[in-house]
């Protein structure tokens, strides 16, 4: 049995790239109404009108800084005053720095990685809770292998992540009436890793000039690929979301 999402009103938070893109490209394919929200407003516009184009009935786009809880609180009421319910909370958006702990240059680095990864997940799904609980709808978290395996030079993004699979775990405990989906993704070519938050210490993921032996050598995967699995095997109640061949990132850290 897979939902149908025909209609369906989904929230995907960090819209604007990457795996939120196509989550959004996804769900307009299978005709579901969207509400996105990231900080790059121009990006967001145009993946709001590339949904539509694809088969979003109805497409809301909400600059919101996930780390703010007004910004939030602001994107969860646009959205519920603009389509009235909410089907899926999608809690996308997420940053990371790559460097050993004692060699950042800026340790505030740190504390945003979990504004953003922790913080801003719990945010967004404290105000979206009651509606989906009156809904009876799901939430989807992309967490990540990092939450189980001790990657070097990802200490604080590997702690956020595993601090927001253990928080959902929780809730499931809690709100058994939402059904919760945690994803847990490998490597995947996206901004993130592409080198976009490197730090002093850090080095890039995919070295350009090495980055066919290194893709032969641990599983890559591309967002499109990611994003359908995810909502396919959302839309189909699994709670779990990841591959065992995803263990073989650690031989390449
Ligand atoms: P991208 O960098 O392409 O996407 C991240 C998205 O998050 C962007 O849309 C960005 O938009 C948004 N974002 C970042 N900070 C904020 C903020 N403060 N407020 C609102 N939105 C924000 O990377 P990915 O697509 O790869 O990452 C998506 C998710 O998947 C992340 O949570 C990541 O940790 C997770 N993941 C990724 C893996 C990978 O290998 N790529 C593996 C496992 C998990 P903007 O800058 O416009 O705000």
């Amino acid at each position: 049995f897979s939902e149908d999402l025909t209609g369906k009103v989904v929230l995907i938070t960090g819209a604007s790239s990457g795996i939120g893109e196509h989550l959004a490209y996804e769900y307009a394919r299978r005709g579901a109404c969207l509400a996105l929200a990231a900080r790059r407003e121009n990006r967001l516009r145009e993946v709001a009108d590339n949904a539509r184009e694809i088969g979003a009935p109805d497409v809301i786009a909400v600059r919101a800084d996930v780390a703010n809880v007004d910004d939030c609180k602001r994107f969860v009421e646009q959205s519920v005053n603009h389509f009235g319910r909410l089907d899926h909370l999608v809690n996308n958006a997420g940053i990371m720095s790559v460097s050993m702990f004692d060699d950042a240059d800026d340790v505030t680095i740190f504390k945003a990685i979990m504004d953003v990864n922790f913080w801003g997940t719990v945010y967004t799904t404290r105000f979206a809770a009651p509606h989906l609980r009156s809904s009876g709808g799901k939430i989807i978290v992309l967490s990540s292998a990092a939450s189980w395996l001790p990657m070097p030079r990802l200490s604080f993004y590997n702690a956020s992540k595993a601090a927001i699979a253990q928080f959902f775990e929780t809730l499931r405990v809690e709100m058994p009436e939402v059904h919760i989906t945690l994803v847990t993704p490998g490597f995947i070519e996206s901004e993130l890793t592409q080198g976009k938050y490197l730090n002093r210490g850090g080095k890039l993921i995919l070295d350009p000039e090495m980055r066919d032996v290194q893709v032969s050598l641990i599983p890559v995967q591309r967002v499109e690929d990611c994003a359908k699995a995810i909502v396919s095997r959302a839309a189909r109640g699994e709670r779990y979301v990841t591959e065992p061949k995803w263990f073989r990132v650690t031989y390449f850290w």
